[in-house]
């Protein structure tokens, strides 16, 4: 059995990696990672979830993975992007956040100004230094009022394109089946297949 660290403490996100490993390589096991954690001071997804995936290698000496993820609204440029779990501050408060991008926009109510895409990038390092990263995108556009109990951050506002329910309004398994998450999930499956 095969090793590799996940660069996370939560369980959810190595399951739902394991999921995906299991599928195209079963000797594959998951594990978590509970070591040190860098500080985060990338300015993109990819130099964030490299920075994590790097320090789990070194940690471990496993093949590492790690994801960084975020909301992009194109008004504002692609932020709050990599700064979208404390845009509201450093409390990392996921209804300030929300508050604060719906207070941004208020100006704007035309659907085709609130476009908005979330983005995963999973970072893949190996003890030997080589790195790959792969990316999931989410099309949508931001409601004007929060809607939905399920997800977490911006889901009550993130409604995704083709649909006219917030991200919070779907169920957890349909969001996971086709979230930015689970399309960088997807992208990774060739680089594991190498592995
Ligand atoms: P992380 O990469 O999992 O740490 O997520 C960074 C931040 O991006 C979160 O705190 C949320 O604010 C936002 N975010 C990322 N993915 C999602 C999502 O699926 N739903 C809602 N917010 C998200």
């Amino acid at each position: 059995m095969t090793r590799i660290v996940l660069a996370t403490h939560n369980a959810h996100k190595v399951a739902e990696l394991q999921g995906i490993v299991s599928r195209v390589r079963p000797d594959i096991e998951v594990i978590g990672y509970d070591g040190p954690e860098p500080v985060e001071d990338g300015t993109t997804f990819a130099e964030n979830a490299l920075v994590k995936a790097r320090a789990a290698t070194a940690h471990t000496g496993l093949v590492a993975l790690a994801d960084d993820s975020g909301v992009c609204v194109d008004v504002l440029g692609g932020s709050p992007g990599v700064f979208s779990a404390y845009w509201a501050g450093h409390a990392k408060d996921d209804a300030a956040n929300l508050a604060l991008l719906l207070d941004q926009l208020s100006d704007l109510t035309r659907p085709e100004d609130r476009a908005a895409h979330y983005t995963s990038v999973i970072a893949l390092v190996t003890p030997d230094g080589a790195e790959h990263t792969v990316e999931g995108v989410w099309p949508g556009r931001l409601a004007t009022a929060p809607r939905g109990e399920g997800g977490f951050g911006y889901d009550p506002i993130f409604v995704p394109e083709g649909s006219d329910r917030t991200a919070a309004e779907f169920m957890a398994a349909e969001k996971n089946a086709v979230s930015h998450r689970s399309r960088a999930l997807e992208a990774l499956v060739p680089l594991l297949e190498t592995l």
